[in-house]
């Protein structure tokens, strides 16, 4: 498996510290509003990496933080009245609630910024003594002048990154690339007692300690959005490098940005959609079967035509998906067929080898459901064995990868409307018998219908019935 590795510029065959074992991390939310499309893209593509690996039978180990302390919350705490805590509760909340909508996986550990200020303050203290850290007046700077191997990951020279930094000189700090671990707390703001005062953490840092206390010194890969490449990732190696003199992370993955009809996202241009908005009319398959299509490490333009156009170019998978949940539920014995459902297998992991190609996985996939549909079209009576093993791949590939298809939801839907559909039947045959005046006929549906658990109710207009809770 090769994966390309922003730090090295190349892609690189994937090796893992433990054998068989992945340590993944990636940088969660801000939680001060709710996620957008963007977001959400970082989100789904990481979510899918991790899926793509256990389909590969390693055992993931996935931390994906909350910064639940940041300026943003406090600013969104002054502008809505409320605590920067209860910002902080409400859309944490807000974007658990969405990436289950969104069929994101829990991550392993969900740490929280604010849950972690003592592991932070011990990884500052450690910098400071090694004398990689400065505190001047109640903050506390990294001294990006020690630390010899700054700009590796960005490819940015320190010197050129200082002519630019120089417009916003902080008097304070010695370098005006030094970046701040520790900030003192000013009036009215929440703050957390440490050996510099009271402050609270800068963002960088929250980063390289939760991932430093849930996965230890050295992980497999750290991911986020290409925004996240310079200053964050970079001081995040920095601040991990000097305290362990370890390496911190083996491959650093970076998602492409999402523009919106060729522009940049913002609230300003009034082309910004929380995925919150987005999901109201979209299903997240539909979502999701747009970001596949494009490389995780591409810019991916999102246009409303195109969410539509992935909503049909679904209906293809999930028109074959009911139709063999529909055949394993009537079970029936027929002819036993060779098909090489290995080929489809092989495919679908190459393709995820190579640097997780996800839109050469889903053209395995159409390929699949393209010769399926073949032999299904030239075999009406196929036995239920080879249903079943069209399901399977489609379960593990198209669901349990990609998520694209939802065999639950699909179940749901064909159990619950199938059922309904009976029910109404029986309510009409019922009200012909009492039309007809054969109210023991009447009686003896109501009463039959009751003791497998549905009530029904006479009302004014018409019958209206519920299933008994037991
Ligand atoms: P934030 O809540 O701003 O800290 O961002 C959470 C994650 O979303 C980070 O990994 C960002 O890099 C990523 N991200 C932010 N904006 C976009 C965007 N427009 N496209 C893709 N990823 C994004
Ligand atoms: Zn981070």
């Amino acid at each position: 498996m090769q994966i390309y590795n922003t730090l090295t510029r190349k892609k690189e065959p994937f090796k893992t510290i433990e054998e068989n074992k992945v340590k993944m991390y990636i940088c969660g939310p801000t939680v001060y509003d709710f996620f957008h499309i963007g977001n959400a893209r970082s989100f789904v593509m990481a979510d899918t990496i991790r899926k793509s690996l256990e389909f590969k039978g390693y055992d993931v180990k996935f931390v994906m933080n909350l910064t639940d302390i940041d300026d943003k919350i406090i600013n969104r705490a002054n502008k809505e009245g409320i605590s920067a805590k209860d910002v902080a509760e409400k859309y944490s909340k807000a974007f658990f609630e969405d990436t289950k909508k969104l069929k994101i996986k829990p991550a392993t550990v969900h740490p929280k910024a604010t849950e972690h200020i003592q592991e932070i303050i011990e990884f500052i203290k450690d910098l400071i003594d090694k004398g990689y850290a400065y505190n001047i007046d109640g903050d506390v700077y990294f001294d990006i002048s020690k630390y010899k191997d700054y700009g590796k990951l960005s490819g940015k020279k320190i010197e050129e990154l200082e002519a630019g930094a120089r417009v916003e000189v902080n008097e304070k700090k010695k370098n005006p690339l030094d970046f701040a671990l520790w900030k003192k707390a000013k009036p009215g703001e929440p703050y957390w007692e440490s050996p510099w005062g009271i402050g609270r953490p800068g963002w960088h840092i929250e980063c390289s300690a939760m991932s430093c206390k849930h996965l230890g010194e050295t992980i497999d890969i750290h991911a986020g959005g290409s925004d996240l490449i310079f200053p964050h990732h970079e001081n995040e190696i920095a601040q991990s490098e000097a305290r362990t003199g370890k390496k911190f992370v083996n491959y650093w993955i970076h998602f492409g940005f999402l523009n919106i009809d060729n522009e940049k996202m913002s609230k300003s241009l009034g082309n910004f959609f929380t995925t919150r908005e987005i999901l109201t009319k979209y299903r997240a398959q539909e979502l999701r079967f747009l970001y596949l299509q494009t490389h995780y490490a591409s810019p991916l333009n999102f246009t409303i035509d195109a969410l539509n156009a992935s909503k049909k170019g679904l209906e293809k998978i999930e028109d074959l998906a009911s139709f063999i949940l529909d055949k394993i539920n009537k079970n029936q014995n027929g002819d036993i067929v060779d098909f090489n459902f290995n080929y489809y297998y092989q495919q679908f992991e190459l393709a995820i080898d190579d640097d997780f190609n996800f839109p050469k996985a889903l053209a395995v996939v159409f390929e699949f459901v393209r010769d399926v549909n073949k032999l299904i079209n030239e075999n009406s009576n196929l036995d239920v064995s080879v249903y079943k093993e069209i399901y399977k791949l489609l379960q593990k590939t198209a669901d349990g990868v990609l998520s694209i298809v939802s065999f639950e939801e699909l179940e749901n839907k064909s159990f619950h409307s199938l059922e309904d559909d009976l029910i109404k039947i029986i309510i009409e045959i019922r009200k012909e018998a009492k039309l007809n005046k054969n109210y023991a006929l009447a009686d003896k549906i109501r009463d039959e219908l009751k003791k497998i658990g549905i009530i029904l109710q006479d009302a004014k207009d018409g019958v209206i019935y519920k299933k008994e809770i037991r």
